[in-house]
């Protein structure tokens, strides 16, 4: 039974206290739950007069009740629908067609889980602040640093550490081409879609904006990010943004948004040094619950002259090698396992190599894998393949269906 189901079940008996019988059997009965949304439980109904009714005489008391069942919700939609079905298609109708809202937040990216060393800790120690004290501490907080150093994960932290901590603030995430991408949409649909973006990113207490060096040549987005900017600043909102350059590097910015950036504090990130890499890699072998030597992890470590993403990527190839050849994580299996990267530069575990290898090792071809058929040959590698893109990549599991 889904939750929204047991809520309402035990909210029923609360109602049936306060209402008429006559209504009680005749309309609230009629009700069926469907969805929690936010604050908000959905109730659908078949006919627009009943919905009418339901909401002009009796919604105050349902949602008397079903608030004390749930203190958390605080809203009741009553929709017109034929059946639980429809609602469920039109909802995903509107999700496709719906302008891109802010991008999913990583749960697993927390402050928690972020390794902090000599590198890292100032980003570390500006975003902890930043997370407790939104919009007093540092105004704007400007993270810059290389790719694959932690930025967006500790943009993230900031996020997951407001929702656990203090839910009623409003924070948006967005990267900066979604800013970008948004705002351009919205020029072109009609004339309430402009406001409706600057509402929805002006309204907001943090604004969380990943990558800002992509507004390099965009001037109309920099025009649009500049009023957006001052206004949030103005009302004292907090934001973070984070660069893989110092403010003074981006090309082709306007001095007067170059000078905001540099208003707050900026703050670097460099590439982890030998003790910070074993420690991350301590982390994440320990994340995937496989245990690894000391001596194995520090020869990892010193193999790779890289950033914490390819690190990790090394790391989590040798685990895939372990669990596919069935062997212990032993130097030697580090060497088999990271032979062909010897030398690349870049290091990254690719969804493409899983599907590779979980097809391979069953013997089925790609398409097969990753298509429709349910025939059981099928849906175990599927299952496989899925287990270990969301536990090797530390992806969540609606980026997987993609
Ligand atoms: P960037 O945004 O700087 O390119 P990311 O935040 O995407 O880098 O980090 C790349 C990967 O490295 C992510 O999986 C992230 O969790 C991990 N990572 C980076 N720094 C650390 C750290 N200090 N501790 C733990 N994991 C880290
Ligand atoms: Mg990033």
């Amino acid at each position: 039974m889904e939750s929204y189901e047991i809520l309402w079940k035990t909210a029923l008996d609360e109602i049936e206290k306060t209402v008429s019988t006559i209504s009680f059997e005749a309309y609230v009965k009629m009700l069926e739950p469907v969805d929690v949304k936010a604050n908000t439980l959905v109730l659908i109904t078949k006919t627009k007069l009943f919905a009418d009714h339901v909401a002009d005489n009796l919604k105050n008391k349902i949602v008397a009740a079903v608030s004390k069942v749930n203190p958390s919700i605080t809203e009741v939609e009553i929709c017109v629908f034929a059946s639980k079905e429809d609602y469920y298609k039109d909802a995903l109708e509107k999700e496709n067609n719906a302008p891109p809202t802010g991008s999913a937040i990583n749960p697993k990216f927390t402050f928690d889980n972020f390794v902090v060393g000599s590198s890292n800790q100032m980003i570390y120690a500006a975003a902890k602040a930043v997370a407790e004290n939104p919009g007093d501490a540092f105004n704007p907080l400007f993270i810059y640093g290389g790719s694959g150093l932690g930025k967006t994960h500790i943009l993230m932290a900031i996020a997951n550490y407001l929702k656990i901590n203090s839910p009623q603030i409003n924070v948006l995430y967005a990267t900066c081409d979604q800013f970008t991408n948004q705002f351009i949409t919205s020029l072109s649909r009609g004339k309430r879609a402009p406001e409706d973006f600057r509402n929805k990113y002006r309204n907001v207490d943090v604004l969380l904006i990943d990558d800002v060096q992509f507004l390099s040549k965009k001037p109309e987005t920099q025009t649009e990010f500049f009023h957006t900017f001052n206004e949030l600043i103005m009302q004292n909102k907090q934001i973070v943004l984070t660069c893989d350059r110092p403010p003074k590097e981006i090309n082709v910015l306007e001095d007067r948004l170059r000078t905001r950036f540099e208003g707050g504090l900026l703050a670097d990130v460099q590439p982890p040094d030998l003790e910070t890499k074993i420690a991350i890699l301590k982390k994440k072998s320990e994340e995937q619950k496989t245990y690894i030597e000391l001596k194995v992890l520090s020869y990892i470590a010193e193999k790779s002259d890289l950033d914490v993403r390819s690190l990790i990527g090394r790391l989590t190839k040798v685990i895939f090698a372990s669990k596919l050849l069935e062997k212990p994580i032993t130097i030697d299996l580090v060497n088999e396992a990271l032979k062909e990267s010897a030398g690349e530069i870049q290091e990254e575990l690719q969804v493409d190599d899983i599907i590779k290898c979980v097809s391979d090792f069953y013997h089925i071809s790609k398409s097969d894998l990753v298509g429709k058929k349910k025939n059981k040959e099928f849906t175990e590698p599927r299952h496989v393949c899925i287990y270990l893109i969301t536990e090797l990549m530390s992806l969540p599991q609606e980026f997987i269906g993609r």
